[in-house]
């Protein structure tokens, strides 16, 4: 017991009849009553089991949750209940993370007051956690379970070692089905494929409201082939049309699936795949159903491990992730100019994992943005320390198309900005050709708000995609980066030479400066000087290296200079 006076029987039977009363609330919802002259408490059996409390009732409840406080949230939290405790508030109002029992975050609003006594004496402190990234299981349009249905149901599967497959599918175009028809007919449209759905595929398993557009199946018994005759007949129904009073909306889909057969993955693990599988169909296959990895069936299970496995570093404080930074020089004095932030993660599993072999499968993953923030703020912080000796340094900042395409994109940028006390002109974001991905629209719009600011944009990659220079066209680039592969052969290769010339003369029309990356070798450089480019990057200046390296070399006695070879 401890520090803790032990509560008179009658106190607890009062606070058990106060927590009854508070706690009839609906399954998203947690209610907490504490005793405060005993600091003696009540949680809801939920929230106990979800987070792993010790137990419903706890001594000294507010240090044990505040364990379970995600870092960065702690302070705030320590800080509102020290106060309730010590008289200074009679409230709190505060939204924050919490760690679950499996180790990963939720988002919870706790709402909490002090209740007084007749004198005036604080004796009870009770409130509700309400836990966003639970909610209720049923989605209230189709009537379906919903996505946190879905993963319940996918973690009771792998908890029960129960082989299954899951499959998303999802409607085309639905936004501009809404933009065009409105809302009614866009829920009209969820609504009948819902129940279509459940009728035709679910009926041999569940079938499950996702977000926005996406439906969900699992299923014991259907086979891969099984899942895409099933799914066919599905698509040629909607295709021929959904009616609504004189209109008839042809719908195309989209679907991935994934046999789950290993149980030491998880379901944000198996949704993460399933997206990414989606993503494939839509994107690359015309809709066909896509299995995650069906070509390489075999490393499919590694690859699900894996994803696993970054997931949780994520969770755990990216522990394993870090930047390196690649040294950008001016193309003319050679001198150090910026450098481009590029990313590692590092396990003692897999050893040291370049970018390429993981952001692929990270893209579609909700978890995605947050190690966007982390490399933006990461980044920046980083190259704050090289403006205090080169105020002038710029840094790169690479994009995933799925971090632009987030409503709070512009806004966390800036925040980061903000939070780093950053100067906007000194940061250039690199978006790939994949970014053509997004609507153009959107993506003019989320660049313009930032470059307002200051901030500048490179079109990474260039003349790797088919329509590098449309890109240009509709896009406010500030540079363009040429791609190694342009430049590998430019000694021996006349080629190579024409096309760099050609690239350079079409950033002439666009009034885009020009970055070639990959410079191996003094040879390339003599040639590339020829042409009108403004900075180079590459292996002959400096591989990516750690801060300190990049510090240590500005900080030696040739400075900035340290980067010219000559
Ligand atoms: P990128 O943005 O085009 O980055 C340039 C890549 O070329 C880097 O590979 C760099 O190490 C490599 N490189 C630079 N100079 C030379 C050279 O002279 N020779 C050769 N052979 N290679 C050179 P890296 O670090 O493996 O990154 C690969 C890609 O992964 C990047 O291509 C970028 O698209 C992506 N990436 C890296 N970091 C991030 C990140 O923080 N966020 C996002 N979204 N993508 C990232
Ligand atoms: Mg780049
Ligand atoms: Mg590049």
């Amino acid at each position: 017991m401890g520090k803790f006076e032990m509560i008179p029987e009658a106190r607890k039977s009062f606070l058990d009849s106060l927590f009854e009363a508070f706690s009839i609330i609906g399954d998203d919802t947690y209610v907490y009553l504490c005793d405060m002259q005993y600091d003696y408490s009540r949680w809801s059996k939920v929230l106990v089991e979800l987070f792993g409390l010790p137990g419903e009732y706890m001594y000294g409840a507010g240090d044990i949750w505040e364990e379970h406080i995600h870092p960065e949230d702690r302070e705030v939290f320590h800080e509102g209940i020290e106060n309730i405790f010590a008289g200074k508030s009679s409230g709190h109002d505060m939204q924050y993370r919490a760690r679950r029992k499996d180790g990963g975050y939720d988002v919870c609003t706790c709402r909490g007051i002090v209740i007084k006594d007749e004198s005036g004496k604080a004796q009870y402190f009770g409130g509700a956690i309400r836990n966003h990234s639970r909610q209720s299981h049923v989605d209230k349009l189709t009537g379906l379970r919903n996505q946190y249905g879905f993963f319940l149901d996918v973690q009771s599967h792998i908890n029960n070692q129960k082989v299954m497959r899951a499959c998303v599918v999802g409607i085309s175009g639905l936004t501009e089905i809404n933009e065009i028809y409105g809302y009614e007919v866009g829920n009209a449209i969820l609504q009948k494929f819902g129940r279509y759905l459940m009728d035709h595929v679910g009926a041999r398993g569940g079938t499950y409201r996702m977000d926005g557009a996406k439906f969900a199946v699992i299923t014991e018994s259907l086979s891969y082939e099984d899942l895409e005759n099933a799914y066919e007949e599905v698509r040629a129904h909607f295709r021929e049309g959904v009616k609504k009073e004189t209109l008839n909306i042809p719908i195309e889909l989209n679907a991935g699936t994934l046999a789950v057969e290993n149980f030491t993955t998880d379901d944000q693990t198996v949704y993460a795949c399933l997206n990414f599988a989606y993503e494939d169909s839509k994107r690359n296959k015309h809709g066909d159903l896509v299995e995650f990895y069906n070509e390489i069936n075999k490393d499919s299970r590694k690859h699900v491990e894996k994803l696993h496995d970054i997931r949780n570093s994520i969770n755990n404080d990216f522990e394993g992730f870090y930047i390196l930074y690649q040294p950008v020089v001016d193309a003319k004095t050679e001198k150090l100019v910026g450098a481009e932030a590029l990313l590692r993660w590092k396990s003692e599993r897999y050893g040291m994992v370049p970018p390429d072999g993981f952001i692929p499968f990270l893209e579609n993953d909700p978890i995605f943005p947050i190690l966007g923030k982390w490399i933006l703020k990461q980044a920046m912080t980083d190259a704050k320390r090289v403006q205090e000796i080169m105020p002038e340094f710029v840094i790169n900042i690479n994009l995933s198309y799925a971090q632009v395409e987030r409503s709070d994109f512009v806004d966390t940028v800036w925040m980061i900005v903000d939070q780093v006390g950053f100067e906007p002109d000194k940061l250039c974001l690199e978006l790939t050709e994949r970014c053509r991905l997004l609507n153009v629209d959107l993506l003019r719009n989320v660049m313009t708000a930032l470059r307002a600011g200051g901030i500048r944009f490179a079109l990474d990659d260039f003349g790797t995609g088919f329509s590098s220079v449309g890109l240009l066209k509709e896009l406010p680039f500030d540079t363009i980066k040429i791609d190694r592969g342009f430049v590998q052969k430019i000694e021996e290769d006349e080629q190579e030479k024409k096309l760099v010339n050609n690239f350079t003369q079409t950033a002439g029309i666009f009034e885009t400066s020009v970055c070639v990356e990959g410079i191996e070798t003094v040879g390339m450089r003599d040639i590339l000087k020829k042409y009108s480019i403004h900075s180079f990057q590459g292996y002959y200046y400096s591989r990516p290296i750690e801060i300190e390296e990049l510090l240590g070399a500005l900080n030696s006695e040739s400075g900035a200079l340290c980067f010219h070879r000559d």
